[in-house]
Parts: structure tokens; C-alpha cells; sequence
């Protein structure tokens, strides 16, 4: 004991050391004999002859060194050695958890005083915040729940509460007991049993209690407890004892429910939030009062997810990913978010406070000077004439798009309105929602997607299980075999744009002709019924997404069948290389700039101008400087972005020259790999002067 923190081995030193440096399990028989064998005398370390040291890796890293000796002189076999990597696999999320939850206290394991850990995501959303965390959670989830602090003069109260909740499950049980008698098998009924007789024992509601008087919120208390219990029940190997983690969790539902239910918790929110979750939706976004909201950390999803994108629309800085993150704990907390680097600091020093200050600072000069441009035309050095159009999905987008400086609307996301209605929006609220969107921009081209329901965007009223949803029921298959849903959007659409005629409309996730021409079909039938209703429609421009592989090679019939075409380079990039959007551990290899990626996108301009249609770009590449450049010696007449990239883009492209962009593509798309072709951007931008946080200000 008197060694430990005085007895220290390099890595690669002695055996220990040398598992660590290696990564892998040393099996010896005799480790005396080993050249690397080193006897720490300080130690007291036994006598022993066999060896077996097993790496503890998390995410790639070393964290220690599991070890094994016997005194006899005999190689471990493969079954022990099977049973301690699994041991070191498991202790390696155990340990990294402790030390992350440990860090966002401020103490290691050890118990040192600790400031500005770091934990890594990916950036949703450029921008530095700095705020007080605030951690909101989806009910009834008993594994989400913040633990939050209450005053010491509101503890007896909670408790309280606490024993009345758990007094209203008491009674449903017995309820339902006697309902069940003569009905229900009496296994049924013993399960009923059973949890009353676990709600009598006192150990549960004790813990409780107990963490109560901590100081924590009754509902924190009882996951905390109940996640506990589960997890020691889960890891039983008696079939008995595992299954009652599942009675544990379903009881402790319950109660969370008559807490949630009879303590309608109002969010506070500080006046420089920094909104926490495990998976931030669209309307936890919207409940925060916007003046208050000042950035975003999202435990799961990724840089391409759709809140991402809100985010970035929003001009919030965001941090997405961030899967070791022990969030439940940050509740109230200060953290600084860098959404350059997709990180996020945890008990941030004096000194990295006054870093990242800096930073806000600069960045608020940056914008200043940004909307200067609002009202010049993008146009490069030596005079080529870019189009630099917005993404939108709700109303506030467009006040903020106009006020930018937007020339047309590329891409409006229907589906937003209604992931945040209760249900299907009737015929005539979505026509108020065009109009609203149709009048705001006139005469400027409005360009609406058709309903893009599935993936990552699930309506809570009309919910899609699929196994694969990226690959599943998806955008115009949902509206094809809905016919009724997409023919009450379209009459909307139609209607709102009487009078206007800046209406395009828009069909995602295209596959094949057949949709194509079936939509269209769809379409004109509206079309139809509308004129015979005598209102005085005019027949809309009819484009395409270009968002899978299979519609990139058929560009050209596809262009031949519409008016124009729109690439969707966020599903595109995700279908081409395999890589889910949405998921952190793979956002690493998801790239625009990938040269597969690259190349598709100049084959569709290739396409499309060989009908020619124009041809525009919507996904968020568009807003990424660097891209922009290459996108526009492409020969993409429309770049569509958010909001929030729109003057960057633009100051950008207003300080190359064509000439200068082309020669860029040139050399880009000789190159095979990703890294170096973002180098190679990089360096461009850095030539011709641009900014280092607008440099920074990458998408993916
Ligand atoms: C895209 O896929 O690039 C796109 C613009 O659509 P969304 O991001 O809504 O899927
Ligand atoms: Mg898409």
C-alpha cells in the first residue's frame, strides 16, 4: 500500500510497461526469464513465475494494465486469458465513466483537484459558448434523468413527496391484484405480489430517501438508485435474479411517473443556457426562449443529424456526439463549448475562460464586419456571378434569411412544422404555413420540399419502425403510398402560392424514374382539380433531389423528366460512403470532401447541363467556405445553405477569383484522399486571406 503513487513504470518498461506500450496481452510462463522482467523491490511484490497482463483500452487508448501472476510455473490457457480480456473490455467503459464523471465534479480518481476537462464530439454548429449547463430529458426515461439539486430547507418536503408517490404505486398494486383475482393465471397475479412486497421492503425506498437527503430532487434520486439496482441485477448470471432488473425498472416507472406527473417541473432556464441531452429534439430546442440560448450539447447524433443543421441555421454553437459525456451530472454547471473543434470543457480554469472569451469576442467583430456585405451581390474577384440562396423550416428562418441577404429559397424543409405539430396539420394550416413562407419571400423563388419524413426525422403521431430507417421508408416512398397525405400538401402548396407564383416544388429521395413520374402525375391531378375549382393557379417548376448514388448515374432522365435538379450532398455523402449521418463513432469517415463524393457531385452539374436544367446544391456543404469554392467551379448555379453560412460564403467568394477556384478543382479532383483535399482547401483559403475563425468554420 505504501508504493502506490511512489512506484512508477514507464510505458514499455518492465512487463507492465510493456503491455501497455504494445496494447496487447503478454502470456508468459516464467516471466523471470522475459528480457523486459523488472522486480520493483518497493513493492513487496510476491515471488510468482507465470505472467499474464491484459490491456484496459478505451476508445484506442491505454487506460492501465489488468494483471495476473501464479507462483507456479505454467502459461495461462486460452480460457483465462478469453475470460480477462473480456473482464478488461468491460472495466475499460467502468473506469473511462468514473473518470468522466469524477472530471465534471472537478476531482480524478484519485482525488486531485482537476479543471478543463476536455470531451470530444464533433462540431454541430461553429461557435464558442460559454453558459450554465441546463439538462432537459424526455419523460418517463429513467436512465436520462438529471440529477438536480434542491436547497437543504426543501429537502423534508421532497421526501415527502417522495413517500406519497410511492404510496399511490402501493395502492395501484394491490388494485390491480385484487382486479386480476379469478381473471389472470396465478403467476400473473404472484408478479403483483412481488412488487408490493418489493415497494414493503424498506431497502428501496431507503436509498432513496437517503439520496434525497443529499440534497437531490426526488426524481434523480430514484434513477440514480434504480439504474443502480438494475445494473447489479443485469449482471447476475442466475436467470432468476436477472430478470428483476426488468420488475426493478418497470416499478421504478411508475413512481416516476406519479413524480412527473404530480410535479409539472417548470425549466428554468439560466439566462445563458447551454441545453443539454442525451438526443436534443427540435422542440426541447423550441422551449428555450430564444434570447436565453446560447448553445447545444447533444450526447447522441451527429454533424449531419437534423437538429445539427437547426443549430446551425439558428447560428447556435453546438457540439454533437459527445458519447462519453456523463450529461445527467452536469445539471447547473458552467461549461464552455468550442463548436470549431466539436468539443466541450468541463470546469473551465480562469485562464482557458479568458481563452475562449477571446474568441466570443473575435467572432462578434467577425459577424460585424460580415454584414457589411449584406447588400452586395456574390460575386468573385473577377466577376462571376454566384447565387447564394437559404435552407428554412420554420417562419423565424426566414426573417433571419432575408435579413442576410438571401436571393431565393433553395430548400424549405416542410417536414418541420410538422415534427412540431401534435398531429397531421389539416390542409389548411399547412396553406398558412406556405403562405406565410410565399409572401415573406416575394417575388423570390420559394423552393418546397415534398413532406421528408423517416430516418432521423420521426413525426411523434405517426411513428416508423424500421430496422434501417436511413435505408427504409423514407421521403417521397412515405408520400407514394400516402397519396392522401402528399395531395393535401400539394393543394396547400398551390393554393398559398395564387397570386405569388414564386413556388418551386421539390421531390427528396428519389430512386428511380417511376417515382418521378408518379408524383408528377400526383401533381398535375392537384393541379387539375384546382383549376376546376377556378382558382387561379399557375403550374408550379417541378425539380428533383439528387440524394442517392442510383440518382446520380440517371441525372440526365431524371433532369429530362423536370425543371430542375437539387443534390442533397448530407444524404448523398452518407449513401455513398456507407456512413450513418447521424452516428458520432463513424462521423470521422464522413466527408463531402471525399473525392467519391466529389466526383458524384460533378457528374449531376455534368447531367444536368447536358439537358439544360439548372442545377443547384442544398445540402449543408454548400455553407462550408471551403466547399462553396469548389461547388462553384463546378459549375452549381444555385449554392443553398443556412442562413448562418450566407454572408461567410459570400465574403469568401467575393475575395477568389473563378479562375483561381477552377484551378483549385482541378487539382483537388487529382488527388484520392479526403485529408489531402482538404489540406489543399485549406491552403487556398488561407492564400487568399480569409479569416482564421471563418476558416474554422468547416461543416464536415
Ligand atoms: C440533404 O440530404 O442534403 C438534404 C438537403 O436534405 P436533408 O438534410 O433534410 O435530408
Ligand atoms: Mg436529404
Amino acid at each position: 500500500k505504501e508504493s502506490v503513487r511512489r512506484v512508477s513504470l514507464e510505458p514499455g518498461e518492465g512487463l507492465v510497461g510493456l503491455v501497455a506500450k504494445h496494447a496487447e496481452p503478454i502470456n508468459l510462463q516464467d516471466a523471470s526469464r522475459h528480457p523486459s522482467f523488472h522486480y520493483l523491490k518497493n513493492t513487496g511484490e510476491e515471488n510468482y513465475r507465470s505472467f499474464l497482463g491484459v490491456p484496459i483500452i478505451h476508445h484506442r487508448l491505454v487506460l492501465g494494465v489488468l494483471v495476473v501472476q501464479h507462483e507456479e510455473r505454467r502459461r495461462f490457457d486460452e480460457n483465462e486469458e478469453a475470460f480477462l480480456i473480456t473482464l478488461c473490455a468491460q472495466l475499460s467503459s467502468v473506469i473511462a465513466h468514473a473518470e468522466a464523471t469524477g472530471a465534471v465534479e472537478g476531482v480524478s480518481l484519485s482525488g486531485h483537484k482537476i479543471s478543463d476537462t476536455i470531451f470530444s464530439g464533433v462540431s454541430g454548429s461553429s461557435g464558442v459558448a460559454i453558459g450554465e449547463a441546463v439538462v432537459v430529458f424526455p419523460h418517463a426515461d429513467l436512465s436520462q434523468i438529471p440529477q438536480r439539486r434542491i436547497l437543504d430547507v426543501h429537502i423534508d418536503n421532497e421526501i415527502e413527496f417522495f413517500n406519497s408517490c410511492l404510496e399511490l404505486v402501493r395502492q395501484d398494486m394491490r388494485n390491480l391484484h385484487a382486479k386480476l383475482a379469478g381473471q389472470a393465471a396465478e403467476e400473473e397475479r404472484q408478479l403483483f405480489d412481488v412488487y408490493i412486497r418489493m415497494l414493503d421492503d424498506a431497502v428501496l425506498g431507503n436509498e432513496i430517501v437517503e439520496r434525497i437527503r443529499m440534497g437531490y430532487w426526488a426524481q434523480g434520486s430514484l434513477s440514480y438508485v434504480a439504474n443502480e439496482h438494475v445494473r447489479s441485477f443485469e449482471e447476475m448470471e442466475n436467470h432468476y435474479f436477472s430478470e428483476r432488473a426488468i420488475d426493478i425498472k418497470d416499478l421504478c416507472v411508475r413512481i416516476l411517473f406519479y413524480l412527473q406527473e404530480a410535479a409539472v417541473v417548470e425549466t428554468e432556464y439560466a439566462d445563458s443556457t447551454i441545453l443539454v441531452s442525451e438526443e436534443i429534439t427540435p422542440s426541447m430546442l423550441a422551449e428555450v426562449p430564444e434570447s436565453k440560448l446560447k448553445g447545444l450539447i447533444s450526447a447522441k447524433g451527429s454533424g449531419n443529424s437534423h437538429v445539427a443543421i437547426l443549430a446551425r441555421t439558428m447560428g447556435i454553437p453546438t457540439v454533437m456526439g459527445v458519447v462519453d459525456l456523463p450529461y445527467t451530472q452536469l445539471h447547473g454547471k458552467e461549461v464552455i463549448i468550442d463548436g470549431y473543434k466539436g468539443e466541450v470543457i468541463t470546469n473551465p480554469s480562469d485562464q482557458i475562460r479568458s481563452h475562449f472569451l477571446e474568441t466570443i469576442q473575435e467572432q462578434g467583430q467577425l459577424n460585424k464586419g460580415l454584414e457589411d456585405l449584406k447588400d452586395l451581390p456574390c460575386e468573385t474577384a473577377d466577376h462571376y456571378r454566384v447565387h447564394l440562396w437559404v435552407n428554412t423550416g420554420l417562419m423565424t428562418d426566414v426573417m433571419r434569411s432575408l435579413d442576410q441577404g438571401a436571393e431565393g429559397i433553395g430548400l424549405f424543409r416542410t417536414e418541420v412544422p410538422f415534427l412540431l405539430a401534435e398531429q397531421f396539420p389539416s390542409e389548411e394550416e399547412q396553406y398558412q404555413i406556405y403562405r406565410e413562407q410565399l409572401e415573406a419571400f416575394a417575388p423570390k423563388l420559394v423552393t418546397m420540399r415534398t413532406l421528408d419524413i423517416g430516418g432521423d426525422k420521426s413525426l411523434p403521431y405517426f411513428p416508423i419502425e424500421d430496422a434501417n430507417p436511413f435505408l427504409g421508408w423514407r421521403g417521397i416512398r412515405v408520400s407514394l403510398d400516402h397519396p392522401e397525405i402528399f395531395s393535401a400538401q400539394i393543394h396547400a402548396m398551390l393554393r398559398a402560392s395564387v397570386g405569388l407564383n414564386n413556388l418551386q416544388i421539390m421531390l427528396p429521395m428519389i430512386s428511380n424514374v417511376n417515382e418521378v413520374t408518379l408524383a408528377l402525375q400526383l401533381i398535375k391531378k392537384a393541379y387539375r382539380e384546382l383549376i376546376q375549382e377556378e382558382v387561379e393557379v399557375k403550374f408550379p417548376p417541378v425539380g428533383v433531389m439528387i440524394e442517392l448514388p442510383a440518382a446520380v448515374y440517371q441525372t440526365r432522365a431524371l433532369a429530362k423528366l423536370v425543371d430542375f435538379i437539387s443534390v442533397g450532398s448530407n444524404d448523398l455523402t452518407q449513401y455513398l460512403l456507407a456512413v450513418d449521418r447521424n452516428n458520432p463513432r463513424v462521423a470521422n469517415l464522413y466527408s463531402a470532401f471525399h473525392p467519391a463524393v466529389l466526383r458524384a457531385l460533378q457528374q449531376v452539374v455534368d447531367g444536368a447541363q447536358a439537358e439544360g436544367k439548372p442545377v443547384s446544391i442544398c445540402g449543408e456543404m454548400a455553407g462550408d467556405p471551403g466547399a462553396a469554392i469548389l461547388l462553384m467551379a463546378m459549375g452549381y448555379d444555385v449554392l443553398s445553405m443556412n442562413a448562418a453560412s450566407l454572408l461567410k460564403v459570400k465574403s469568401v467568394l467575393r475575395n477568389i477569383t473563378l479562375e483561381v477556384a477552377e484551378k483549385l478543382l482541378e487539382n483537388v479532383m487529382q488527388l484520392e484522399d479526403t485529408q489531402l483535399i482538404r489540406s489543399m482547401v485549406d491552403l487556398a483559403l488561407y492564400n487568399a486571406g480569409v479569416d482564421r475563425l471563418l476558416r474554422s468554420s468547416r461543416i464536415n
